[in-house]
């Protein structure tokens, strides 16, 4: 956290105001948070950050006893009122990180929404959507989501009912503000989460018309996996003096991801997946693909071999990719066939092995990618296929993690019957950039 700019200047939001009376005698917050914290193990425990007693019950019964290292720089800060640029990727807790104090700040009930959250998918606003539910369990919060691919109208009753909080991708809410469904102007909190991903998918004049629908005062929480210049941008554009946190460094969930890589040939590649799924057993799975009608080839083709699989990408309806999260949640799903676009941002806990089944086009969605397993410092695989042609792409890989990955054992299994020119043509390329496979300190 930037401290300086923390002690220079104030927050140009109001700091934390709990809606919860038990909090609002000091003597009683000092006793309350005594209490809690007795009854957790931990001196670090969320009761040490001082929350409300209704968030302190909701945490305990979601489970969540000591806040992820996100949480425990992030919820002070914000509870301050401070504007926060989070550098942090999705598995780190981030949403709770976030939805915590927006719960705790919010105050009665008017007219329309308090705090609104931008994200990129649908997906990731319903699973935002939930996790807000059961931080806001026992309260009386009212939340929505909305997102295109479903019918307007039980969003229009949302809306017209009133809401504390509203979830959304941009261009749904854009829609609704130009519908004059949605009214911003009793907002003071804004969330952009996974603001990178947002501008990459062309949201940024989506993003910033909406953000001009903000009044002052009002506190911004940008969060982003990446700080690029555009987000830099952004963030002088539209933010006060915001306390800058990189919240990604030594990532426990990345660090916890078991990497290799296997050179196969294009046409042996869905027996790889089929011979690695039948050793490896995975409890739960992501197979990559870069289109999404290889995502429909590659499922139809390995439906008959393995059970429990199922495509998600951005062709389905709605309503069709709600089932299918769904039935992943519930395990009903053991392997599923994704592209990028809806595969990130993907947070289920029970996801043991992802699968780069085609080498992504971008390097840094192959670490979106991993961190679907790993999630919460559990233990997790990723493998990446790559082609006999392909040393380039994984060598971008291999820069940005700053990591050689090891070749996946395969035993008997014959992946690349070829010539191995592969790895001869990998070492030229690292040898002609000036590095030396000797360079990666992580190697
Ligand atoms: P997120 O980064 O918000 O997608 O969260 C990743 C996963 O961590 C989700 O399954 C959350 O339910 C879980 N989680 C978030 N905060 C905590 C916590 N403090 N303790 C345990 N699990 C958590």
């Amino acid at each position: 956290m930037n401290k300086t700019s923390q002690v220079t200047r104030g927050p140009r939001c109001r700091p934390r105001q709990f809606r919860t009376s038990v909090l609002t005698n000091s003597l009683m917050e000092v006793c309350l948070i005594h209490r809690v914290a007795e009854e957790c193990e931990s001196p670090l425990a969320f009761a040490s950050i001082g929350l409300s007693r209704a968030m302190l019950q909701a945490l305990r019964k979601i489970g969540y006893s000591h806040p992820s290292p996100i949480q425990a720089e992030l919820i002070p800060v914000a509870l301050d009122g401070f504007d926060v640029i989070g550098q942090a990727k999705t598995g780190t807790g981030k949403t709770a990180a976030f939805g915590i104090p927006l719960i705790e700040m919010l105050e009665a009930r008017g007219h329309g929404p308090q705090g609104i959250i931008l994200a990129p998918t649908r997906e990731l606003v319903q699973q935002i959507v939930l996790e807000l539910q059961r931080l806001a369990a026992g309260q009386d919060v009212a939340i929505c989501g909305l997102y295109g691919g479903e019918p307007i109208d039980k969003q229009l009753r949302a809306l017209a009912r009133g809401l504390d909080l509203v979830v959304g991708t941009p261009g749904r809410v854009l829609d609704h503000i130009e519908r004059r469904t949605l009214d911003l102007s009793d907002c003071f909190h804004v969330v952009l989460d996974e603001a990178d991903r947002m501008l990459d998918i062309g949201f940024r004049p989506d993003i910033e018309r909406i953000l001009r629908k903000i009044p002052d005062p009002h506190q911004t929480m940008l969060l982003s996996a990446t700080i690029s210049d555009d987000i830099r941008k952004l963030a002088r554009r539209y933010m006060y003096n915001p306390v800058e946190m990189n919240l990604s460094k030594d990532e426990p969930s990345v660090e916890a991801i078991k990497q290799y890589y296997v050179t196969v040939d294009h046409d042996r590649k869905t027996d790889l997946l089929l011979y690695l799924l039948e050793r490896d057993r995975p409890s739960q799975c992501i197979v990559f693909t870069r289109t999404r009608r290889g995502a429909d080839k590659l499922a139809d083709r390995i439906k008959g071999r393995v059970a429990g699989v199922a495509t998600i990408h951005g062709d389905m309806a709605q309503s069709a990719r709600n089932r299918v999260m769904q039935d992943f949640r519930s395990g009903a799903i053991s392997v599923l066939v994704a592209t990028d676009v809806v595969g990130r941002g993907i947070d289920v806990n029970g996801i043991s092995h992802v699968v780069n089944f085609d080498i992504p086009d971008d390097p840094e969605n192959y670490v979106h990618r991993i961190g679907r397993t790993g999630r919460m410092g559990k233990d997790g695989l990723a493998y990446l296929f790559v082609g006999p042609d392909q040393g380039e792409p994984l060598t971008a890989i291999e820069n940005l993690i700053n990591k050689v990955l090891p070749t996946l054992d395969l035993q008997n299994f014959v992946a690349h019957r070829r010539e191995d020119r592969s790895k001869s043509s990998r070492f030229r390329e690292l040898w002609s950039t000036g590095s030396s496979p000797n360079a990666y300190s992580n190697a």
